[in-house]
């Protein structure tokens, strides 16, 4: 065993992903056993945005022991509790699909379940939103820690996460990770060796002097995929048949107003626009199919939904939809934008690097890269990913909207089987299933789902047994809780002071 365990660490790639890989591993791998060293290059950059988060980030900060304050402080960031969605169900139309549950559930059945059976036995009139404590705090631009000691409060099931620049974090990731052992190697990686034998990656090249040998190696190269494509030519599954967003624009902005507790997602003819705010300033983009619209148009849509001054040039990303054939392939494991990338539609890309380290520490190899550990990760990370397509397609597929070629594109989208019986099954009686390794919980299905206006033809025959009247008091005091709740919150920016 101690013969074939790993001592040497290389993590190719200094971005958001690379620091939280480094940070995270050296918290806990023993040090003076395990080298671990990280090549970034300044000339190359990193790829610039992610300020959005969900709730997972806070584990992550948790496992390395980081303080809430001091990370706030370090990274410019602001409370999150959910996204708005703007034109989504069709033009005009407004949600929030917020952290957290809606109500809580009587005896076991889903209170939905509840408001969809009131609504047709006693045309229940009051909104599905109104039973969300997180929706009505951010309707009220209102922020409080959860009473995780006080388990009975309504305020127990707060969720919330963050809003930061991502930059400010690797930076911060960074410090933690160097004061921890992990060496920084400054340069651009030139070439990669192969092991004749077994064909894994033996050692990264810099330059004539600098050749950095490894036995396990994470890839964090972004987009290029340095390592896993470059090298190991793993290959590629493409999912623009169901999500053709493939550009972005992105660009900072003054501030000119107090922070937002949310993340603003407004859609547009052919994609849509997020506003993100920061302590000190707002993050902006507009993402875009390139089938539908025109960089000109996108970047003038850009500018012209801007509520303030842009603090730089606007900066274009181009992306494909989709993930590497396999996330762990040989004894290289491909974490952030060089694993796959799905658009931030619902910033789930940060938590994915989370989520894969997590699941890297738990099958962590030794030199022998057991073919069973790796395709348990791959099956495992095949999974989440298209648990997250599945919710992001739903977004679209689940609007109204007519009004453009693209919208109309997404009318004749041909679904995944597992979206459809999801949809299906909400549309028969407002039934959630939660998807084995599904980052999102039923509640989120539920907020996108109603958000967007699809209603359920039935609901639970479980909640014919209680009377109406008991379930009209119920629903009545869960409601006047949660806006009497919401209300006595403090104020996001006083949070935040
Ligand atoms: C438009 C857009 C919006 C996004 N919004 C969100 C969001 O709101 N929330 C969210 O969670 N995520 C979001 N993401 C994703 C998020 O930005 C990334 O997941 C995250 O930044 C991690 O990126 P990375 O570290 O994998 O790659 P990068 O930031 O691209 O870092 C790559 C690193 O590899 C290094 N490198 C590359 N090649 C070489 C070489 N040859 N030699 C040496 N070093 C090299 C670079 O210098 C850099 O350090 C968004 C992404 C896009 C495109």
């Amino acid at each position: 065993m101690t013969d074939s365990a790993i001592t040497k660490i290389v993590i190719v790639g200094g971005g958001t992903a690379g620091w939280m890989a480094a940070a995270s591993l050296a918290h806990v791998l023993d040090a003076d056993r395990i080298s671990i060293s990280l090549i970034e290059s300044e000339n190359i950059g990193t790829v610039g945005v992610g300020e959005a988060t969900i709730p997972p980030i806070l584990k992550f900060n948790e496992l390395l022991g980081i303080g809430e304050r001091e990370f706030m402080r370090a990274t410019k960031a602001t409370f999150k509790l959910g996204i708005e969605f703007s034109n989504w169900g069709g033009v005009g139309q407004k949600y929030i699909h917020p952290f957290g549950d809606f109500g809580t559930d009587i005896e076991g059945i889903p209170m939905h379940q509840f408001w969809l059976s009131q609504r047709q036995r006693a045309n229940y009139q009051y909104s599905l939103f109104d039973f969300s404590l997180m929706v009505k705090a951010c309707q009220l631009r209102r922020f409080k820690h959860p009473e995780y000691r006080n388990p009975k409060s309504v305020y127990a099931g707060i969720h919330y996460a963050y809003h930061f620049d991502a930059g400010l974090y690797a930076l911060y990731l960074r410090q933690f990770a160097e004061r921890k052992g992990v060496i920084r190697y400054e340069g651009i990686v030139k070439d990669v060796q192969l092991d004749p034998e077994s064909g894994n990656v033996k050692s990264v090249i810099l330059d004539a002097q600098r050749k950095i040998d490894g036995e396990l190696f994470v890839d964090c190269s972004g987009f290029r995929g340095l390592l896993i494509e470059g090298a190991l030519k793993t290959g590629y599954n493409y999912w623009s048949e169901w999500l053709p967003m493939d550009r972005a624009f992105a660009v900072a902005s003054e501030k000119v107003e107090d922070p937002i507790p949310y993340t603003k997602a407004i859609a547009h003819e052919a994609g849509w626009q997020w506003r993100i705010p920061l302590q000190h300033r707002n993050g902006n983009g507009c993402v875009y199919s390139s089938h539908f619209l025109s960089d000109d148009k996108a970047l003038e849509k850009l500018l012209s939904g801007l509520d303030s001054r842009p603090l730089a040039e606007p900066k274009q990303l181009c992306f494909k939809t989709g993930h590497r054939r396999k996330f762990w392939n040989k004894n290289v494991v491909a974490l952030g934008l060089a694993a796959g990338f799905m658009e931030p539609l619902e910033s789930t890309s940060i938590s994915l690097i989370q989520t894969g380290l997590a699941r890297l520490m738990t099958l962590m190899p030794d030199k022998r890269f057991s073919e069973t550990t790796k395709s348990l990760y791959n099956r495992r990370t095949i999974q989440e990913y298209e648990h997250i397509r599945d919710f992001l397609i739903l977004h679209y597929v689940a609007s109204k909207r007519n009004d453009s070629l693209f919208w109309k594109h997404i009318r004749g989208l041909k679904l995944p089987y597992s979206l459809k019986e999801k949809m299906a099954l909400y549309e028969d009686a407002g039934r959630i299933m939660q998807y084995e390794a599904g980052l999102f919980t039923p509640s989120s299905w539920l907020a996108v789902l109603h958000g967007q206006g699809i209603v359920p033809k039935s609901y639970d025959p479980l909640t014919l047994r209680f009377p109406v009247e008991d379930v009209q008091k119920r629903l009545d005091a869960m409601r006047n809780l949660i806006a009497r709740a919401a209300s006595a919150m403090p104020m996001h920016i006083d949070s935040l002071q």
